[in-house]
């Protein structure tokens, strides 16, 4: 439980943080809540020479309000997004998905970048930033570099961030108008990860169809997913409650599930479609004045 040996350096900016994580390669880690790193090194499944510590970087600290977006810092911690007014006002979801991690210790500590950059397969994260179809801001040797979160999560534990670069940010579209969201998941009770969790968000318009419905499905496979069989089942389509049913039926539609001792395949298989169908029912409910539910 005592990790090796390594060398700690406090990064003054995201600059001399590259530059640190290329000058020492794979032989450097970034430090962030420390809440995935600190076990990994305790464990020695990880033992790098040098830990660089972003911590002291206070501009990666903010959520910045723009027109139609909000940027959220590397270091924003869960708890920030949970607590935040212009999160609720702007993005619904995220709150909700933030007030569903861990526990009260667990989010105030937690970044939602080290979250990311873990690419645990039962994070809650990479549902709700695959759903807004957010893009992940990365700073590295060549400069900067957004990627879409559809092709930031490559599997398990592996992601698209290259050697010697970092997050900087996350940025998530502001909710349109008449856009229902929601996050529900069944957690795995000792730590709260997800067995699988379902973020969902429904853009209905005025007559009561389905303008546009994107699902993030977390906990379910080897990496979260978009589940674009769902969406494609409801666009274009008056919205009631077989129609809803009937496209969750898609949730695993191509996906190998997860098989392991909290969970079996079929199981998580039927979660996923399940707790779609609720994520579904839940953002629709919330879609706004002019539109009754359920139908
Ligand atoms: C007991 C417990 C319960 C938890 N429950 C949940 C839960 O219910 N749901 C959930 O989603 N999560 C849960 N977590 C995960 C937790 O919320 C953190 O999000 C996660 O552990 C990442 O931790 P961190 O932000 O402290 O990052 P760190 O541990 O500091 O870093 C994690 C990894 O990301 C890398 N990294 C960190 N920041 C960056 C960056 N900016 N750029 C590039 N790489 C970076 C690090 O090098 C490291 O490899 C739980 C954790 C614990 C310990």
């Amino acid at each position: 439980m005592i990790p090796s040996s390594f060398d700690y350096v406090v990064a003054e900016s995201v600059d001399h943080a590259v530059r640190l994580l290329v000058e020492h390669g794979e032989d450097a880690k970034i430090l962030s809540g420390g809440h995935s790193l600190l076990p990994l090194l305790k464990f020695r499944l990880s033992t790098p020479k040098l830990v660089i510590d972003l911590g002291r970087i206070a501009s990666l600290r903010a959520i910045v309000e723009e027109q139609n977006r909000l940027r959220l810092g590397a270091l924003v911690t869960h708890h920030q997004i949970e607590a935040s007014e212009a999160v609720h006002r702007r993005c619904p979801l995220l709150a909700e998905t933030a007030g569903q991690i861990g526990d009260v210790q667990i989010r105030n500590r937690g970044t939602l970048a080290g979250s990311l950059a873990h690419a645990d397969p039962a994070a809650d994260w990479p549902a709700a930033i695959l759903a807004l179809g957010a893009e992940v801001r990365l700073a590295g040797p060549k400069g900067e570099r957004s990627v879409a979160a559809r092709d930031f999560f490559i599997d398990m534990m592996l992601t698209a961030i290259a050697p010697g670069e970092i997050i900087t940010e996350v940025r998530v579209p502001a909710l349109a108008p008449l856009t229902g969201w929601a996050y529900v998941k069944v957690a795995q009770k000792a730590s709260g990860f997800a067995i699988a969790g379902v973020a969902a968000l429904l853009s209905v318009d005025p007559s009561g169809h389905c303008a546009a419905a994107s699902v993030g499905i977390t906990g379910v496979a080897s990496r979260a997913y978009r589940a674009s069989a769902v969406a494609a089942a409801l666009e274009g389509k008056k919205l009631n409650s077989d129609g809803i049913q009937a496209a969750a039926k898609h949730a695993a539609d191509g996906i190998e599930p997860l098989d392991d001792l909290h969970a079996s395949a079929a199981f998580r298989a039927h979660l996923a479609r399940v707790l779609t169908r609720r994520a579904l029912e839940l953002a629709v409910s919330r879609v706004g004045p002019g539109v009754s539910w359920p139908v």
